[in-house]
């Protein structure tokens, strides 16, 4: 009975989605100056690793200092009647790592997800599912960054509240690493990208349905690390 309830959330969803498709598209055939938003179509023309290269080229725009000029309400309008994100980033809420803006995108173009020291948990991977099986993004992204406050924390085993729970999450990373302390700037950053390593790995043990497209080559999974002194984003390897 469930199983029927949530197959039946999961029909109307993907109507809703693609309705918004057919409103988008004749948007963007009557409105002559429309922006470059995405639609269904972009979407679906890109592949995981094309996806990858305009996050690469968009952080390189951002780093250069060649910023794309945006009308940011045309866009607003643009995709007021549907989205379809080529990805899905996963990020840390730090405010020096605002995704959209050091990967140089505009609205509707990626969906992020923000929460301290970027961790996976189910509802993590549940928006992450959302976004591809039923929006169609094309890549997930796992985004830690430098100097990164929850991976100090973790280090250091603070306990705080509801936060001590979060930072657990971070302690297989800081495991991982070996010995160190939050105030060597190289551990600091070695705990993050192995915290990185740690999220990819719960993102294809923990979700089949993630793991799935992954095997299928639908949909792409990379790791990143942002570099808040530079603002430069360094993919890591496989
Ligand atoms: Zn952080």
């Amino acid at each position: 009975m469930r199983q029927t309830t949530f197959a039946i959330g999961l029909v109307s969803l993907a109507f809703a989605v693609s309705a918004s498709a057919l409103a988008q598209t004749s948007a963007d055939t009557e409105g002559k100056k429309a922006p470059r938003v995405q639609t269904s179509e972009s979407q679906a023309a890109l592949t995981p690793a094309s996806a990858l290269e305009k996050l690469k080229k968009g952080n390189a725009r951002f780093v250069e200092k060649n910023m794309r000029s945006r009308d940011w309400l045309a866009k607003v309008s643009a995709t007021a009647g549907g989205q379809y994100p080529f990805a899905v980033i996963l990020a840390c809420m730090d405010s020096r790592a605002p995704i959209e803006i050091i990967f140089d995108q505009g609205i509707g173009d990626v969906f992020g997800i923000r929460i301290a020291g970027n961790i996976v948990n189910d509802d993590v991977l549940g928006s992450m599912e959302y976004a591809t099986k039923v929006v169609g993004s094309k890549l997930v992204v796992v985004l830690g960054h430098t100097s990164c406050g929850a991976v100090k924390g973790a280090i250091d085993d603070a306990k705080l509240g509801n936060l001590t729970a979060l930072l657990a999450k971070i302690q297989p990373a800081v495991s991982a690493s070996g010995p160190g302390n939050a105030k060597d700037d190289a551990y600091v950053n070695k705990v993050a990208q192995a915290n990185v390593s740690q999220a990819m790995k719960e993102v294809r043990e923990k979700s089949p349905t993630i793991k799935a497209q992954l095997d299928a080559g639908t949909v792409g999974l990379v790791g990143a690390i942002y570099d808040v002194s530079t603002g430069k984003v360094t993919f890591l390897p496989d």
